[in-house]
């Protein structure tokens, strides 16, 4: 695999596609074990999460429903001075068995906000699986309860993730050189 040129960025070959499918795998068969029964409904956050939901979802063989939704932040009243919002998601999550999948987890700051407004519908229970996460970025408390691969606090792309747009489309994970 070659360096790959993005905008004005050079980014180095990181996570092969065969590793990535087989973490995803893992995954799953983890979640097959841990939800046999119970049909959780996965919540999907795009953009960067579209492909490691769909591999994922492609591997489970228990009941499980899945929805794609967006966080949109913008200023508001709050204290905080922002407000996100979920577009897309128009379930009631009463008694649902949920399981948050994102792309990556870096300073925690998205799933530190976003969780506490999906607690409030009082869903059965709430995990999360993510495909990357950088622990020497986190701020914020997040456990991540289905994690693919702990990476270095570098800037990466591929597999969903892009720089300024472009980049989603690579099977493989490159990091910034
Ligand atoms: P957090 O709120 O945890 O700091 O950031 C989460 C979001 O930031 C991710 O869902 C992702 O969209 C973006 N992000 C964080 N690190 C990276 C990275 O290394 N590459 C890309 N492409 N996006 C990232």
């Amino acid at each position: 695999m070659k360096q790959v040129k993005i905008h004005d960025k050079i980014f180095e070959p990181y996570l092969f596609e065969t590793e990535i499918q087989e973490q995803v795998k893992k995954i799953a068969i983890e979640i097959n074990k841990d939800y046999e029964g119970r049909k959780p409904l996965f919540i999907a956050i795009l953009n960067g999460s579209f492909m490691f939901a769909s591999d994922l979802f492609k591997n489970l063989t228990i009941d499980a429903e899945i929805c794609f939704i967006k966080l949109a932040s913008y200023k508001g009243m709050s204290s905080s001075g922002r407000v996100l919002t979920a577009i897309g998601l128009d379930m009631d999550l009463f008694g649902k068995e949920i399981i948050i999948v994102e792309d990556i987890v870096d300073t925690g700051k998205t799933l530190n906000e976003f969780l506490p407004k999906l607690l409030h519908q009082q869903p059965a229970s709430l995990k999360i699986a993510a495909l990357l996460h950088k622990p020497d970025a986190l701020v914020f408390p997040i456990n991540v309860d289905y994690l693919g691969f702990s990476i270095p606090n570098k800037f990466v792309v591929g597999y969903g993730l892009d720089y300024d747009g472009l980049g989603r489309n690579l099977k493989e994970i490159y990091k910034l050189v």
